[in-house]
């Protein structure tokens, strides 16, 4: 798999080597210079997840990785359930949330970590990363004991749930987690400084592992095939309106290489909160990222979404326009709304499946039928649920065993020279 940096695009790598550097020359993304197209589609829907997504990632890497690697590699992170379910006669949720820590980043994180674990050989490094909310908890445990990889996670400090909190600061050992002073965007930019800084890069061995890591998009295209094939079950030949709950943008750029692959899905819609950046790109034309706001979503509370020049190179590369790509941006009040509508058809979701559901509701047109993916367990989001649904969720067990423990974060001003200190101070 050959990539190029959309910043220098002369600057050409390896997977091995985009997985390692995380980003490119002067903060550039690695994109793929070509996407793999699939011969048979319907042989390879039939097949059953796991198998079938040995195919897909060898179809990416059978130049640079022995099979029987890249099958193990696959088999290890996807160990768990992703079932799409019916919500009414038009709209299907694919549930994302059935891994360890009850969001779909396990999967990108997941098979990150493999991939990380696999290519680092025996030097050790550092994995540096923002989370928002979920991914901190997925990276933290899919690394969670490896000992030749540090785990260092930003998060912004009273933004997130405190059970999110807990999830990913309260593990020890090579994991260590900051609270930042700031908000989501603060923290990416400081893991982008330090990316861009010599000294941490080189000596701490940098690795980032936040949604723009290319493992873990591949990891994602996979479920685009699982949500497709048990949705033709229910509607054969029939391709789906997908829906995404959108922040950074990783999620719908894997559904995009998915139909650059041959996937048939229809249409994508892009679903964000009022951080509606995007939406509002794809109605104007006009790119205007406004102050990040806080969201019931919190995990989508990106205005300036760092994988968006994925979507637009692709989109260019294919010539897919609004006929393929739209947007829509739900308040806060609709996506209560949204979430008590879900209820009423007997579907109990968080803010951000809600809001894909919603989103895809509003595009739906004639004999249209879609999907939007579910991204996190109702009971990730807890607090919000049971005052906007009057329920009491239970506790799943994950949950419930890290509620009582202590959070060993460290608290930092959002300052680039004291994320450096603290780094060496660590772990140089
Ligand atoms: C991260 C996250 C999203 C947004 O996904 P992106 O790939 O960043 O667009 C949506 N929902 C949940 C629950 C998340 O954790």
């Amino acid at each position: 798999m050959q990539l190029y940096n959309l910043k220098h695009p002369s600057q050409k790598v390896s997977f091995a080597e985009a997985v390692k550097l995380g980003l490119g020359q002067d903060r550039g993304l690695f994109f793929p210079t070509e996407v793999p197209v699939v011969e048979d589609m319907a042989a390879l829907l039939t097949l059953p997840f796991v198998k079938r997504s040995q195919e897909i990632v060898h179809l990416w890497l059978r130049d640079e990785m022995d099979r029987a690697d890249s099958d193990a590699l696959v088999a290890e992170a996807f160990n768990f359930d992703l079932p799409l379910n019916k919500v009414d006669d038009s709209r299907w949720c694919l549930e994302l949330f059935h891994g360890p820590t009850l969001a779909f980043k396990d999967f990108g994180a997941r098979f990150m970590a493999q991939c990380v674990n696999h290519l680092a050989g025996d030097e050790p490094l550092t994995i540096l990363t923002a989370t928002s909310g979920d991914t901190g908890a997925a990276v933290a445990d899919a690394f969670y004991g490896l000992d030749k990889v540090q785990v260092v996670v930003l998060y912004p400090e009273g933004k997130i749930s405190l059970l999110q909190e807990k999830m990913f600061t309260t593990l020890g050992k090579n994991i260590h987690t900051l609270a930042i002073a700031g908000d989501f965007d603060a923290c990416q930019d400081l893991v982008k400084q330090a990316f861009e800084d010599a000294d941490i890069r080189h000596g701490l061995r940098l690795n980032s592992a936040n949604s723009i890591n290319i493992s873990r998009l591949l990891a994602q295209v996979c479920y685009y095939f699982e949500a497709v094939a048990q949705f033709q079950v229910a509607n054969p030949g029939l391709a789906p309106v997908i829906a995404v709950p959108s922040g950074n943008f990783g999620n719908l750029t894997a559904g995009l290489l998915a139909r650059a692959m041959g996937l048939p899905v229809k249409r994508f819609v892009a679903a964000t909160n009022s951080n509606d950046t995007v939406p509002r790109f794809l109605a104007s034309g006009q790119w205007q990222v406004n102050p990040t706001q806080a969201t019931m979503s919190n995990a989508m509370d990106v205005s300036d979404p760092s994988n968006w020049p994925r979507v637009a190179a692709l989109c260019e590369r294919m010539g897919w326009g609004e006929e393929t790509l739209s947007g829509v941006a739900l308040t806060e009040a609709e996506t209560q709304d949204a979430m008590r509508q879900l209820l009423v058809q007997g579907y109990q979701s968080e803010p951000h499946g809600a809001i894909a559901g919603a989103a895809l509701k509003q595009t739906l047109t004639g004999d249209e039928k879609g999907l939007f993916l579910g991204t996190a367990h109702p009971a990730k989001f807890k607090d919000v649920v049971d005052r906007e649904l009057q329920v009491e969720l239970p506790l799943p067990p994950a949950l419930a065993a890290v509620a009582g423990k202590p959070i060993l974060s460290v608290r930092l001003q959002a300052d680039f020279d004291l994320l450096k200190e603290f780094l060496f101070a660590k772990l140089g």
